[in-house]
């Protein structure tokens, strides 16, 4: 192209005043999830509606033809042509919290940052992109394709704007989300909720299958119950166990048990109630994604379990999940364990476990998979193993592998742009996690979080530093520019 060269930044700094008084106000407003004022229109309750009609507001101002979908999503558009570009933010922010600095919902600028829930997480970021489309649109630049800002509400929580959304509205040809890092994360691993069950009944099936008759007899102890782990893609960081003793005393399962602990350098304890004995175990609790840097409480507490002579039901629980959960982070045991070069691991969280001797058995697992390692390939293996003790498999949720070609345009494109601006090499990313940019069918996470920048996302003094909000929105206006005349 022969024209001459924007300098995006110096039209940024224009608009700083405007642009950080739009942020600021915007940060203002608590779209915290609401159910109590929830209503037709505001599915998710009156801040969230406020704060994705304020942002709508400045994008009409600018020129921009506006459409609130229900309440769930919204857009505002500019351009013209047959190829749409999407740029998908969030309006919604999680619960303050307690132990701010200074008011959460305040914005103040302290040393540089804008202070503020959402400062980061997304609605920073959501702002530098409606400014980054209005200096495209201001400047008055040819566009090959149509822009569109779409403006998600339930991010943080079940992603329901994003699936009403595209339910009537149209899918974009390519885009970004400036709602994770910078430079760019092109591939995600595939998400799976599962829940594994077996009732007792279930288990009587699966042990008559096997030829296991009810011989419980000269065993240590019944186990009544194990509970462990608050959720899916979170390590347990307590475990209990509810024993009833039985050829073994209270006291000398309790010996047995802290001289495990002290042998493996576990913290737990023990104590006896009536004719009961409690175990608790000590984990530490991190995300899911990566399991093997905690101490899963639960598995931990079985592994101890398994050298005792249990119930013919328990000991049939705790072999399983001694065999195939224990520092199996990998998937290893029950054979779906894969390495991908790009992605990394598949990995495997057992995030809770619920044990009743009368009751129901249940897992909650997280599985991640690297796109090269697909759930058709890995899941019949996984529910072979769980047919033979008597488990189904629920699937509670699943996420795809997401993943865009390095090679793309879209991510050469936002690359390049990136390494024009900042003069740094926009080497690619791929994560376990899940970014908003997957909701695109063809869409990258590009921004905000500029390497070692410290995460401040879902914490207390969430906060943007001015110069990032500045550079982001500078980037935005260039990616938006030339994704629009690819
Ligand atoms: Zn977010």
């Amino acid at each position: 192209m022969t024209h001459h060269p924007i300098s995006w930044s110096e039209e940024v700094a224009k608009r700083k005043e405007e642009l950080l008084h739009h942020t600021r106000a915007f940060l203002r407003i608590k779209s915290v999830l609401d159910p109590d004022t929830a209503r037709e229109g505001a599915p998710f309750g009156q801040g969230v509606a406020e704060a994705l009609a304020y942002v709508l507001k400045v994008c009409e101002e600018a020129g921009m033809k506006t459409k609130n979908v229900d309440g769930y999503a919204a857009h505002a558009e500019f351009g013209q042509g047959e190829e749409l570009i999407g740029v998908l933010s969030h309006v919604d922010v999680v619960p303050e919290g307690d132990g701010w600095l200074t008011p959460p919902y305040a914005a103040e600028i302290v040393d540089g940052k804008i202070i503020a829930r959402g400062a980061l997480d997304d609605k920073g970021p959501t702002m530098a992109a409606v400014f980054a489309a209005r200096i495209v649109k201001e400047l008055g630049l040819p566009l090959k394709r149509r822009v569109r800002l779409i403006f998600g509400t339930d991010e943080e929580t079940n992603w329901r704007c994003v699936n009403r959304y595209f339910q009537t509205e149209e899918m974009p040809t390519m885009g970004f989300s400036p709602d994770a890092d910078f430079p760019l994360i092109y591939a995600e691993k595939g998400l799976t909720h599962l829940v594994w069950r077996q009732t007792a009944e279930d288990y009587r099936r699966a042990a008559a299958q096997a030829g296991e008759g009810p011989a419980d007899r000269n065993i240590s102890a019944i186990l009544l119950s194990l509970e462990g782990g608050l959720r899916m893609n979170m390590v347990p960081d307590r475990a209990t166990a509810i024993l009833k003793p039985q050829a073994e005393t209270a006291p000398a399962l309790a010996e047995r048990y802290r001289a495990y602990l002290d042998r493996e350098g576990l913290n737990g304890s023990s104590h006896v109630t009536e004719d009961r004995l409690v175990l608790s175990m000590q984990g530490v609790s991190v995300h899911g994604m990566d399991p093997g840097k905690g101490i899963n409480a639960a598995t931990e507490l079985v592994h101890f379990l398994a050298r005792l002579q249990l119930d013919e039901r328990a000991m049939q629980f705790v072999r399983f999940t001694d065999r195939c959960l224990y520092r199996q982070h990998y998937g290893e045991a029950l054979g779906i364990a894969h390495t991908d070069e790009e992605s990394g691991p598949l990995s495997l969280n057992t995030g809770i476990v619920q044990y009743a001797a009368d009751g129901e058995l249940v897992y909650h697992i997280n599985i991640r998979y690297p796109h090269s390692h697909p759930y058709e390939r890995w899941n019949p293996i996984l529910e072979q193993q769980l047919h033979e003790v008597g488990l189904t498999q629920e699937v509670e949720d699943h996420l795809l592998p997401h993943r865009v070609e390095p090679t793309d345009p879209l991510v050469t494109t936002l690359q390049r742009v990136y390494r024009e601006q900042t003069g740094e090499e926009a080497t690619l990313i791929a994560i376990g996690g899940a970014t908003y940019g997957r909701s695109l069918e063809k869409g990258v996470a590009f921004g905000p979080l500029f390497p070692g920048r410290p995460d401040s996302a879902h914490q207390r003094n969430e906060h943007l530093y001015v110069d990032d909000l500045l550079k982001a929105t500078a980037l935005y206006a260039q990616a938006i520019y030339e994704l629009a005349n690819l």
